[in-house]
């Protein structure tokens, strides 16, 4: 798949996980990781602010800081990171959590940055309205934090929640709801 074929939505979704992580570009230097609900998190912000066009989303089970929660959760996009990865654009990680149960976590590679700086402008723009602080115009981080991943701006130290949690308590809903629980097979 080269860049030239990407749908318009795996174009952004690279964008947008390019923004949010990196390679190492020597031994003494970090790498930034994204971890898949925070991620996720910001694709259903980027499915409400009308940036992903394909994509839908619909509640399922997942692990979120040792709990088990609903998420508004686009599966979509998760194929669209598996062919991303398929690729060589974007790199996984698996984490096990205390629970023992794996999280994925997501970083561009430079292949995939090489394609991301060969992306339609339109594309760069839509993307950082995903990110920008509506305050002051500065491009935000992505934070976890127990209730939910926050966007907090460095500059006018504003955060956001970004939504992706249902408020319904999960013990409210009977057990065949249950055979429905995500496992990270991507
Ligand atoms: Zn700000």
């Amino acid at each position: 798949m080269a860049a030239k074929d990407f749908t318009n939505d795996q174009a952004r979704l690279l964008i947008l996980v390019s923004q949010l992580t990196k390679p190492a570009k020597s031994r003494h230097e970090e790498e930034t990781w994204i971890k898949k609900i925070p991620l996720m998190a910001l694709v259903s912000r980027g499915i409400q602010l009308g940036i992903f066009k394909t994509y839908d989303f619909a509640p399922i089970l997942v692990e979120y800081m040792d709990t088990t929660r609903f998420a508004s959760i686009s599966k979509e996009s998760e194929d669209d990171i598996a062919d991303l990865r398929s690729v060589g654009y974007v790199e996984r990680l698996k984490l096990a959590t205390s629970h023992y149960v794996y999280v994925s976590a997501y970083r561009i590679t430079n292949k995939g940055l090489k394609a991301v700086a060969g992306l339609d402008k339109t594309h760069h723009e839509a993307v950082s309205k995903i990110l920008t602080c509506k305050k002051c115009g500065h491009n935000q981080s992505i934070q976890a934090k127990e209730d939910a991943p926050y966007l907090m701006c460095k500059r006018c130290e504003s955060e956001e929640i970004v939504d992706i949690f249902y408020i319904e308590e999960v013990s409210y809903f009977t057990s065949p709801m249950f055979s429905d629980i995500w496992t990270p097979t991507d």
